[in-house]
């Protein structure tokens, strides 16, 4: 069965509707707060047991889950012991990621490279390159969410120019959250008097 993940959003508050002000510049009509939907590490092992079963009925085999820090450590960690394999995360450094903290990799070691939520798939790009650059084989790309750029496995979207990944690893996502996405120049919410806000910033 299909896990509810917009619902596990919503029952977390994880979901915001309203008028945003995204990394991008652009804004939005809805804001995918993660770090709210993993509080609970109980309700979080909910969401990475359904991603886990995908991976697995796919067939794709895996040693290592790696996520871009922050944002994908806590998914990570999680999606790892769903598939009882190791976690790690790359952090970044100038021009890319980086894998400190005395973590190795194998040569040749499966690799699923996990973040909370997919845009565009930039910062799971970079963590792909690094660890590529270190002899190992980025088998997958997963994420809780997909917001609707990149095509997820299981899907026929064609994934729109903005997404960064490459079309030859599957990307695993337990959902598409397509939001209204407005240039501030012409955005009808801006229009209506309403401002911006910046999710992320509120204390
Ligand atoms: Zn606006």
């Amino acid at each position: 069965m299909k896990f509810d993940v917009e619902k596990a959003y919503k029952d977390a508050n994880a979901l915001l509707e309203g008028h945003f002000l995204l990394a991008s510049g652009n804004h939005s009509n809805r804001y995918l707060q993660s770090a709210k939907v993993l509080e609970y590490p109980h309700k979080a092992s909910l969401l990475t047991n359904a991603l886990a079963d995908m991976i697995r009925e796919a067939g794709i085999e895996v040693d290592t889950v790696c996520a871009p820090a922050i944002g994908g450590i806590l998914a990570g960690y999680e999606l790892a012991r769903s598939l009882e394999v190791r976690s790690i995360f790359v952090e970044k450094c100038e021009g890319g990621m980086e894998l400190r903290r005395g973590f190795e990799i194998q040569k040749g070691e499966k690799i699923i490279i996990c973040e909370d939520i997919i845009t565009t798939g930039g910062s799971a790009l970079k963590a792909s390159q690094a660890i590529e650059a270190l002899g190992g084989e980025v088998v997958a790309f997963a994420s809780l969410a997909n917001r609707g750029f990149c095509s997820r496995n299981g899907t026929d979207n064609t994934p729109k120019e903005e997404c960064s990944l490459p079309s030859t690893v599957p990307l695993f996502a337990l959902d598409d959250f397509k939001f209204e996405m407005y240039n501030p120049t012409d955005c009808p919410l801006c229009e209506d008097g309403s401002k911006a806000i910046k999710p992320g910033s509120k204390g």
